[in-house]
C-alpha cells in the first residue's frame, strides 16, 4: 500500500510564544493519504520531530500497511512495535486509517464510537506571551471564543492576569509551560486562584513529579500535566501528583493511543483535557470527534494560522460543532 505524502508550510498569523521559545513565523506538517483515507504529522522539535524525521518514519511504515487495512489495532500494534517514538508520523497513519475506515463506513469518527456529538466542550483560545497590554489586546480580539488560555511563564505573570481581568471575566486556562519552580508556583497559583482562573497546566519541569505533587498540597485549583505525559504507560506515575492529563495526538501517536489515554485517566478519576499544536484543520478535527470523551478542549492549533488548506469542525459561541460527513469530514479550503 502507497502512502502519498504532502508537506505544506502552515503560516502564523502572529508569531507565537509560550515561556520556552518564540518559535518561527510557520510551521511545516506532512500530510499523508492511504487508500483514500487522510491524515497529518504535525511534528513538534520539543519532543525531537522536524518534517525530515516523519518523511523517515513514514518510509519505514509504509511496507507495515500491506495488509488489511480496516484492523488499525493490529497495524498500530505493529509500528509501535518495530519504528520507536515519531508520534508525529505514527499519528497521520492512525488519522489517516481512521478517516479511511470511517469513510468507507459512511459514518463519521464520532459514531464509530458510539459518541454523542452535542457533548463536545467550548474550546479555549490562546493568548500568546507578549507584554501584558497586546496580551489583554489580542483578549479583545478573542470575543468570540468563551474561554481563554492564557501562557505564562514570565517575571510579571500576576500583573499579565490582572491586565487581563481588566478587559474579560471569561474563564482563564493557565499554561506555564514547565517555566515555575515548585516554591514559585504555590504562591504564583494561589494568586491566580484569585483572580478567577480555573486550572493550571504543567507548572513544573515535566519530570519534577514530586514538585506536582507538592503544588497540588498546597494549592486548590486543578493542575494538569502536558510536558510530562505522552502517552498511556506515563499517566500511572502522576496519579497521585496531578488532577488531570492534556492529551494530544501528536504527542501520544493517533486516536488509538488517545482513547487509551481517556480510559486510562479515567480509571483512576482524573480529568482530562484534549490539546494540539499549530495544525490545519485536518488534526485538529480529528482529535475534536474524541471531545465528547473529555472535560476541556484546547483545540485551537488550526484557528492561529492564516492559510488553513481545509474547513472541518466549527466553532458555534466556542463550542466545538463536529462534522455529519464520513470519517473525519473535512472538505479542501478554496478560500484559502
Ligand atoms: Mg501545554
Amino acid at each position: 500500500m502507497r502512502i502519498a505524502t504532502k508537506i505544506t508550510k502552515l503560516h502564523l498569523k502572529n508569531p507565537f510564544k509560550i515561556s520556552r521559545r518564540e518559535i518561527d513565523s510557520y510551521r511545516e506538517i506532512v500530510s499523508v493519504e492511504i487508500d483514500g483515507g487522510v491524515g497529518e504529522a504535525a511534528p513538534a522539535k520539543f519532543y525531537g520531530e522536524n518534517r525530515q524525521t516523519v518523511v523517515t518514519a513514514l518510509e519505514k511504515i509504509t511496507p507495515l500497511l500491506d495488509r488489511n487495512l480496516d484492523h488499525i489495532h493490529d497495524i498500530m500494534d505493529e509500528i509501535e512495535s518495530t519504528i520507536s517514538g515519531n508520534y508525529a508520523a505514527k499519528s497521520a497513519i492512525d488519522m489517516a486509517l481512521h478517516d479511511r475506515l470511517g469513510k468507507k463506513l459512511g459514518v463519521p469518527l464520532y459514531k464509530l464510537w458510539g459518541l454523542n456529538p452535542q457533548k463536545t466542550p467550548c474550546t479555549s483560545f490562546t493568548i500568546g506571551l507578549d507584554e501584558p497590554s497586546v496580551m489583554a489586546e489580542k483578549t479583545l480580539e478573542a470575543e468570540s471564543y468563551s474561554i481563554l488560555k492564557v501562557k505564562l511563564g514570565t517575571p510579571n505573570d500576576i500583573e499579565i492576569i490582572k491586565e487581563l481581568r481588566k478587559v474579560t471575566d471569561k474563564p482563564i486556562y493557565v499554561d506555564a509551560n514547565t517555566a515555575w519552580t515548585s516554591r514559585e508556583a504555590v504562591d504564583i497559583i494561589n494568586e491566580l486562584a484569585q483572580l478567577r482562573v480555573v486550572l493550571i497546566e504543567q507548572p513544573t519541569k515535566a519530570d519534577d513529579i514530586e514538585g506536582l505533587k507538592y503544588i497540588r498540597e498546597h494549592t486548590t485549583l486543578p493542575i494538569i500535566a502536558d510536558e510530562s505525559v505522552k502517552r498511556s504507560s506515563d499517566i500511572l506515575k502522576l496519579v497521585e501528583s496531578v488532577d488531570g492529563i492534556n492529551i494530544k495526538l501528536v504527542k501520544c501517536g493517533g486516536i488509538l493511543e488517545a482513547l487509551r489515554m481517556i480510559h486510562v485517566a479515567r480509571a483512576h478519576g482524573m480529568l482530562v483535557m484534549l490539546g494540539c499544536m499549530i495544525e490545519s484543520s485536518l488534526g485538529i478535527t480529528a482529535a475534536a470527534h474524541l471531545t465528547p470523551l473529555v472535560d476541556y478542549a484546547d483545540l485551537d492549533g488550526n484557528l492561529l494560522i492564516s492559510n488553513d488548506p481545509y474547513l472541518g469542525v466549527s466553532i458555534d459561541r466556542g463550542k466545538l460543532v463536529l462534522p455529519e460527513r464520513p470519517g473525519i469530514g473535512i472538505l479542501t479550503n478554496e478560500r484559502k
